[in-house]
């Protein structure tokens, strides 16, 4: 049972496919005009916790997300590049893909290019215009009329009135010749600027509105009706809302059953923007030493209908990226765990995606998938996992409890899509020589059953950020968290 909120009914509900096979969903793409940011990835990254949670609760999933390839933005920036509106947004593709891999997204069923369906725009804006809800313009736009459409607002709850006083301000600045202001174009005739940018239409040359190119591909490949429909909170007003007008203004159907919207990600405590200087893509955290993982785990740590703040300024404002250090301390936690139940388990190879959908429940670790289901609560799984691996006697498992174990704590990281640092990476943490020689001297204690010097100078050893354990081989050495 996988439960989520829904930003239409403002409750939570269970999810289940519409044709009891396969759960049907659309998330609203990445512009490709430029990086995309982590801001941006925190939807993406969620959305695919989503993905693998459906799919490892046993749903078959079909996961539409769309490439705007076609928009104010990407043409603007292709004509200042000077290179086609193609070569230009396919740059930008490949390095969202390059991203999107590098964070483990699994790659959606359908990648759709909004230029590649402008027929289906045009067709759907003759039909809106024959069942009145769209008018044409003196320059060649044609809009939408807000007004035909009485459920107008529902999604965003905003009324009649603020529809008309303000909201709308939000649609566009270059939309003029409009009957009313919360009006918005289906069709924007050419523009100087635009250059080569523009197609030809029944109403003359230019190009589709936005808002359109999703209702139009949502249709051709999700059908007049599917399960789910996601995007950022800022995509509920107006994109959402346009979107569900134009596609039930032409259909008469509810567009989805289901509206999944995820709350932005702050940089220490402000708007992410490229002039405050806090803009960070996944290449630069990179450049700065971090594993695009520890990025993930970030992105995850909070729940997706709270704001995540990520800190990266220390109180100085030097770039120390506590919230990264954080993530890496904690996968290094997990990753010692794994280590121990291997070692019980005698041998244990990783499971392959699919074979973690036949892990029988019971497992220590099902109350971390479960709160996975439970509205998608990913800081929770985190903290089972951690009061699990605190809790669980790992050295006492037999073999077969720690490969049920094993493969429990698997789905849980598997939905989380969490990949684990090797064994490698582990030992190259550097110890520094001062811890170094005080274990020593303590091995030295023990060796001579000098129990009281060897429990002082753990308890140094701890003091000073460390964690000593006894091994059969002497003793192991990791930072505390
Ligand atoms: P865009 O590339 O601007 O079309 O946005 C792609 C996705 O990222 C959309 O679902 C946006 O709602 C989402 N998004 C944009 N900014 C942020 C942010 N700061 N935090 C989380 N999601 C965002
Ligand atoms: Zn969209």
């Amino acid at each position: 049972m996988m439960k989520l909120f829904d930003t239409m009914s403002r409750s939570i509900r269970t999810l289940s496919p519409r044709d009891g096979e396969t759960f049907r969903f659309y998330c609203c793409g990445p512009t490709v005009y430029g990086p995309a940011h982590i801001g941006n990835f925190r939807t993406f990254v969620l959305q695919d916790v989503f993905r693998r949670t459906m799919e490892l609760s046993g749903f078959r999933t079909y996961h539409v997300r769309n490439l705007t390839d076609l928009d104010d933005k990407t043409i603007r920036d292709a004509q200042a590049s000077k290179k086609s509106l193609s070569d230009f947004t396919a740059y930008w593709r490949d390095r969202f893909h390059e991203d999107g891999h590098r964070l483990n997204l699994l790659s959606p069923h359908l990648e759709p290019s909004a230029v590649a369906h402008i027929p289906h725009q045009i067709a759907m804006i003759a039909e809106l215009m024959e069942k009145g809800h769209a008018y044409a313009s003196a320059d060649g736009s044609v809009y939408y009329r807000v007004s035909s459409f009485a459920q107008y607002g529902r999604l965003s709850r905003l009324d009649q009135r603020e529809l008309r006083e303000g909201a709308s301000g939000a649609i566009s600045e270059d939309e003029y010749d409009k009957d009313s202001v919360s009006d918005f174009a289906l069709w924007k005739a050419r523009r100087e600027e635009d250059g080569v940018n523009f197609w030809e239409s029944p109403w003359g040359q230019g190009r589709p509105g936005w808002h359109l190119e999703c209702s139009a591909m949502c249709r051709e490949h999700l059908g007049e009706r599917f399960d789910l429909h996601s995007g950022g909170v800022d995509l509920i007003f107006p994109h959402h809302e346009n979107e569900i007008a134009q596609s039930e203004a032409c259909t008469g159907q509810t567009m989805a059953d289901h509206w999944f919207h995820l709350t932005h990600l702050l940089v220490d405590g402000g708007k992410m923007s490229k002039s405050l200087g806090n803009f960070y893509t996944i290449q630069q955290l990179i450049d700065v030493g971090f594993d695009p993982i520890e990025v993930r785990y970030v992105l995850i740590s909070s729940h997706y209908r709270q704001p995540l703040n990520f800190v990266a300024k220390d109180a100085d404002g030097k770039e120390t990226f506590p919230a990264l250090l954080g993530a890496r301390q904690a996968l290094r936690r997990i990753a010692k765990l794994h280590q121990s139940l291997v070692q019980m388990a005698g041998e244990f190879e990783i499971p392959e995606y699919s074979r973690l959908l036949e892990v029988q429940e019971g497992a220590s670790f099902q109350g971390a998938f479960e709160a996975l289901q439970n509205d998608l609560n990913t800081p929770d799984a985190l903290g089972r996992i951690f009061s699990t691996a605190k809790t669980l006697k790992v050295g006492s498992l037999s073999a077969d409890e720690a490969i049920r174990e094993l493969l429990g704590l698997h789905r849980v990281l598997a939905a989380l899509g969490l990949l684990l640092p090797s064994h490698e990476e582990e030992k190259s943490i550097e110890v520094p020589a001062e811890i170094v020689e005080k274990a020593e001297s303590r091995r030295q204690a023990k060796l001579e059953k000098n129990w009281a010097e060897a429990d002082r100078l753990r308890d140094e050893i701890t003091a000073m950020g460390w964690k000593l354990t006894d091994t059969k081989e002497g003793y192991e050495l990791c930072p505390l968290n």
